[in-house]
């Protein structure tokens, strides 16, 4: 189990949801929370920049990490495996910044049992048809892509149970507004706080 300083907040959602665009705008807009960079398997896409977007690293390295219990938790998608790096999340969290995680359904459960205080949250598409709608507009998967995801999604969306907020990415604003709020919440928890309000009333 990690003892940590740092909030701990996980995200997951049926592809297409909407995770990436409310992610990467609140990692912009929130001071001291810190995008999880993940290890996989998978070969980089054009764009995506080692050590920003991913650890990329090959299978043998990915072996040597599970048997030295190096992931907090890891899973493998379609034959390639995405894992949270151990020695990275400790550093960013021993340094009192909060993590937001970007990561599947599975693997989400899977960090719960090494992270019982992480806050789990759940991007809903407005309904099946929506979804659809912007994996097409998206203009990345083929058809054949296309259905697979939306097969996936079924599956995904039946653990939204599991978590602990569940976010309707409908009107997108009230979506980041929720969202931000989250964070802004969690942080103000009073077990959170007592170490700063201790700090306080010793001054009196
Ligand atoms: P994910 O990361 O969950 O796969 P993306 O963030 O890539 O999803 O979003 C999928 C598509 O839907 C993108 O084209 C994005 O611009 C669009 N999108 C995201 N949120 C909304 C929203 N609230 N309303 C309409 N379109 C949205
Ligand atoms: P992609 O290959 O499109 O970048 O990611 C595919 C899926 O892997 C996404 O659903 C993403 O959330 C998930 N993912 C990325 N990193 C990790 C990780 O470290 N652990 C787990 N469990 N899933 C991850």
């Amino acid at each position: 189990m990690i003892h940590h300083p740092g909030n701990v907040f996980v995200v997951s959602a049926p592809s297409g949801a909407g995770k990436s665009t409310l992610a990467q705008r609140l990692v912009r807009s929130v001071p001291d929370l810190i995008f999880s960079i993940s290890f996989t398997t998978r070969k980089p896409r054009p764009g995506e920049v080692d050590g920003q977007d991913y650890f990329f690293i090959d299978d043998e390295r990915f072996d040597a990490m599970v048997r030295e219990n190096g992931f907090v938790e890891w899973v493998e998608v379609y034959g390639r495996r995405y894992g949270t790096g151990r020695a990275w999340l400790e550093g960013v969290l021993a340094t009192g910044r909060d993590v937001l995680l970007d990561i599947e359904t599975t693997g989400a459960q899977n960090l719960r049992q090494a992270i019982p205080d992480a806050r789990m949250i759940f991007i809903l598409p407005p309904s099946a048809a929506a979804l659809e709608a912007r994996l097409r507009s998206r203009g990345k998967d083929t058809d054949e892509q296309i259905r697979i995801r939306m097969q996936h999604a079924r599956h995904e969306m039946e653990l939204y149970r599991t978590y602990d907020y569940l976010i309707l990415n409908d009107a997108l604003e009230l979506a980041y507004r929720q969202f931000e709020s989250i964070i802004h919440a969690t942080r103000a928890a009073r077990e959170r706080m007592t170490p700063v309000a201790d700090r306080i009333l010793e001054g009196f």
